[in-house]
């Protein structure tokens, strides 16, 4: 797998920059009332099939970042979230937050109510998701009987995230840990996935990330971190083009994968070679996907 070619971190005033993800930068802040607590900005980077694009799409830094706060405030009586403030500096206003600094668990707390992807991979090979046995004759697109909780281990930087049991779960952080994760995954999961039906669209799965609290009167409580319920986070389908038996087309990089495996891209994306830079067609469809996405499970107008 390639490496991450990203472009260098801007230097923000105020902030030392700690770590970039394939979307996203991470700054701690060495000042002010928040000095030592998180500074977390979404860029307008997009990737697929492993690349990071030259190519960004515009405003989909603070699409994302809207999305995710709204997310936060609806389950604010589930979960404490990791967002301290808004208020960030005047280079990143709107794409960035300021959070709380969590000891993060180091497992990918992954929801599914639909089977497809690397689910429907592992069902397809063996019956079973994480460990959980499913009925029989499921295809890509079924609604499982019930949501499921099917946790993944990050891995190395740009290696893909492996699939683990709840056992496995329960050895790496400890079993009460482990079972309230999953408890918080399968209740914010159904909380969303029953606001975005109202929106028409299906929520087949989504990744919550959560940390402890190690300091201050609160230590110890389990907080919703890193992003929540967005496209890139989350797979959503338009409930009205939802039909099992296919890959249906989500609402983040579809675009672009079907224009990159298409001849018109002129790019074989199975090779090593660089993908080309997107036209701007692609561009403007692409950005007009998350806006839809953004406006449709808010109902406000970006
Ligand atoms: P990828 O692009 O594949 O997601 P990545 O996970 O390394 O790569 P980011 O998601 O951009 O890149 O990185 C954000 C990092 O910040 C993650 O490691 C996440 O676990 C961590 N994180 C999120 N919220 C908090 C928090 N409140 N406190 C501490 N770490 C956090
Ligand atoms: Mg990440």
């Amino acid at each position: 797998m390639a490496d991450l070619d990203l472009p260098p971190a801007p230097a923000i005033d105020g902030a030392r920059h700690l770590h970039s993800g394939k979307v996203r930068d991470l700054y701690e802040l060495t000042g002010g009332r928040y000095a030592g607590q998180l500074l977390m900005v979404a860029s307008d980077r997009i990737s697929a099939f492993d690349h990071v694009f030259d190519t960004t799409i515009p405003d989909k830094g603070e699409i994302l970042t809207r999305l995710s706060l709204w997310w936060f405030d609806q389950f604010a009586d589930l979960v404490p979230h990791h967002v301290l403030s808004t208020d960030v500096p005047a280079e990143v206003a709107g794409r960035a937050v300021i959070c709380r600094r969590l000891g993060m668990f180091e497992v990918e707390c992954v929801a599914r109510g639909y089977l497809t992807g690397s689910g429907l991979r592992e069902y397809d090979a063996t019956g079973e998701v994480c460990g959980i046995a499913l009925p029989a004759g499921l295809i890509d697109g079924s609604r499982l009987p019930e949501p499921i909780f099917t946790p993944a281990t990050k891995a190395q930087l740009g290696d893909h995230d492996e699939n683990v049991t709840f056992d496995r779960v329960t050895t790496r952080i400890g079993e009460s840990d482990a079972t309230e994760l999953r408890r918080l995954t399968l209740a914010i999961y159904a909380r969303a996935e029953e606001i975005a039906r109202g929106a028409g669209l299906i929520l087949a799965d989504t990744k919550f990330e959560f940390g402890r609290d190690e300091a201050g009167e609160q230590a110890g409580r389990i907080v919703l971190a890193d992003e929540v319920l967005t496209p890139d986070s989350s797979r959503y389908w338009d409930a009205a083009e939802w039909r099992p038996g296919g890959p249906l087309p989500s609402f983040d990089k579809d675009v672009i994968r079907r224009w990159l495996r298409s001849p018109a891209s002129g790019w074989d994306h199975t090779s090593t070679a660089e993908p080309p830079p997107l036209p701007e067609e692609i561009v403007a469809r692409t950005r007009a996907r998350y806006v839809e996405a953004y406006e449709r499970l808010t109902g406000r107008a970006f």
